[in-house]
């Protein structure tokens, strides 16, 4: 069977391209959307992290003010900038690029920035919205997924979503957020017994496992759709997921490949959320 290949690239070159839009016809009307990213200490994948958020914001429009913070910076100082921002009226949304110092407890840093600007969607608020299924800030990857699978028109109302892992940032608000699109949802992590029975039953399986082509065609049922939000870079610096791609292909109706899949579409949720903050305030 060839697989539908869910396009992640063009997914999100058509949001940021509609928040161009957004973004262009609210300057028109004076309204600035700003974000502010906090980098501390120069690890290297934070640094193209932040970059492309950066290159991201130039493109849509939304002023990126920069704040790179030395890796010995304490928690203390820290959190006297996020107070900072959080009192700014013309910044809409505050990012922290994780992993912080180990120094320094993510929860706190987290917990500081206000809900109204919490535009990763991690805070406990946020959180809090998408399981009680209200408006909120949603978490980028995760929403980011809805929207290839929407935006490729794929079924998730009644389908059997299986996720395979349960971390904070994918697995629990993806269970939470396929729950709200009246998806059946089954959520799974290291401690599952038969995951490869468990995987097999999935109409929708996604997985975020963090091991490099784990998932081979032995887990996927004849025809599912198959996201693959795992990203691993090899010596010669070339991508690959947690699925075993060339396995598994030939048996999915849908599948994001790796890189041009889940990736791109976290960036761009991020910016429909510095939009969206600045809606709720200033439109
Ligand atoms: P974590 O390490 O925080 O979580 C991994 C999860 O997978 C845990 O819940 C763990 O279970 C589970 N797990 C690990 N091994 C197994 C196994 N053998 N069988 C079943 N479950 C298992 O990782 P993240 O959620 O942060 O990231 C997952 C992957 O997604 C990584 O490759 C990461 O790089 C990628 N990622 C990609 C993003 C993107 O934008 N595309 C964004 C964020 C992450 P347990 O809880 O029991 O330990």
């Amino acid at each position: 069977m060839e697989p539908y290949i869910i396009d992640g690239k063009k997914i999100s070159k058509d949001i940021k391209d509609e928040l161009k839009k957004k973004v262009a016809d609210y300057k028109a009307k004076g309204i600035e959307i700003t974000l502010a990213v906090i980098q501390i200490g120069d690890d290297p994948a934070s640094t193209v992290y932040v970059r492309n958020k950066k290159k991201a914001c130039e493109y849509i429009g939304i002023n990126s003010q920069s704040y790179e913070l030395p890796g010995d910076t304490s928690e203390e100082e820290l959190l006297e900038l996020i107070d900072k921002l959080n009192n700014d009226s013309a910044v809409n949304g505050i990012l922290v690029q994780l992993p912080v110092p180990d120094y320094i407890k993510p929860m706190n840093v987290i917990n500081a920035i206000s809900p109204e600007k919490d535009v990763d969607g991690f805070s406990p608020y946020s959180v809090g919205c998408l399981n009680l299924g209200v408006k909120g800030f949603l978490s980028c990857t995760p929403a980011g997924i809805v929207e290839l699978l929407k935006r490729s028109n794929i079924e998730i109302d009644g389908q059997h979503c299986v996720i395979v892992g349960r971390s904070n940032i994918v697995g629990k608000p993806m269970a939470s957020l396929m729950l709200n699109n009246n998806a059946t949802v089954t959520i799974t992590h290291s401690h599952t017994k038969n995951l490869k029975e468990i995987c097999k039953t999935a109409d929708i399986l996604i997985v975020g496992l963090g091991q490099k082509g784990f998932i081979t065609s032995e887990y996927v049922k004849e025809g599912a759709v198959v996201i693959d939000v795992g990203i691993h870079r090899d010596e010669n610096n070339k991508l690959s997921g947690d699925v075993d791609y060339d396995d598994v292909a030939p048996h999915c109706s849908a599948i994001t490949p790796v890189p041009g899949g889940v990736g791109p579409m976290t960036i761009a949720m991020l910016m429909y959320n510095c939009v969206k903050s600045a809606e709720l305030t200033q439109v």
